[in-house]
C-alpha cells in the first residue's frame, strides 16, 4: 500500500484510488504505507501536458462560473477513472480561459461536455505522433 503525499490518493496494491473511502483510509492509516507521488502528481511535476483546452467568446464573460464548475466536474469524473488525468493549470484573462491537462482524453472530454451543455463551436485537433490534443471551444 502507498499513499500520495500531495493529493492523498491511495494505492491499494492493484490500482490508485483518487478519492479513497473511509474504510480504505482507515486501513491505510493502520498499515502506515510508504509515501509516493501518484501518477497524476508525477505528471504535474514533470509538466507533462497532453491536452490544452481554450474556452473563448462573449458567452464566457457572462457564464464563466458555470463553465468552470462543469470543467471541474468533468475532471473529478475523469480522475476517478484514471488517477493520472488532472488539470495542470488554468489561466484566465479577459478573453479566454486556457486549461492544460495531463491527459489527452480528459481535454477532449472537457471540450465535448462543454459543447453538450452550452452549445457553441468545438474544434478538436490531435497532433499526429505524440499524445497531444488541442481543444478550442468558442461561443459568441
Ligand atoms: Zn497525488
Amino acid at each position: 500500500m502507498k499513499v500520495c503525499p500531495l493529493c492523498n490518493a491511495i494505492y491499494d496494491g492493484h490500482r490508485w484510488v483518487p478519492e479513497p473511502d473511509e474504510a480504505l483510509r482507515k486501513e491505510a492509516a493502520r498499515r502506515n504505507p510508504a509515501k509516493e507521488k501518484c501518477p497524476g502528481d508525477l505528471r504535474i511535476e514533470r509538466r507533462q501536458v497532453e491536452g490544452v483546452v481554450t474556452l473563448k467568446g462573449d458567452f464566457l464573460q457572462t457564464h464563466k462560473d458555470d463553465l468552470m464548475n462543469l470543467v471541474h466536474r468533468v475532471e473529478r469524473k475523469g480522475r476517478s477513472r484514471n488517477v493520472a488525468a488532472r488539470l495542470m493549470s488554468v489561466t484566465e484573462n479577459d478573453h479566454q480561459v486556457v486549461i492544460e491537462t495531463t491527459d489527452d482524453h480528459l481535454a477532449e472530454r472537457i471540450g465535448k461536455e462543454v459543447e453538450k451543455a452550452f452549445k457553441g463551436e468545438l474544434a478538436i485537433k490531435w497532433q499526429e505522433k505524440d499524445r497531444f490534443v488541442r481543444v478550442t471551444w468558442t461561443r459568441g
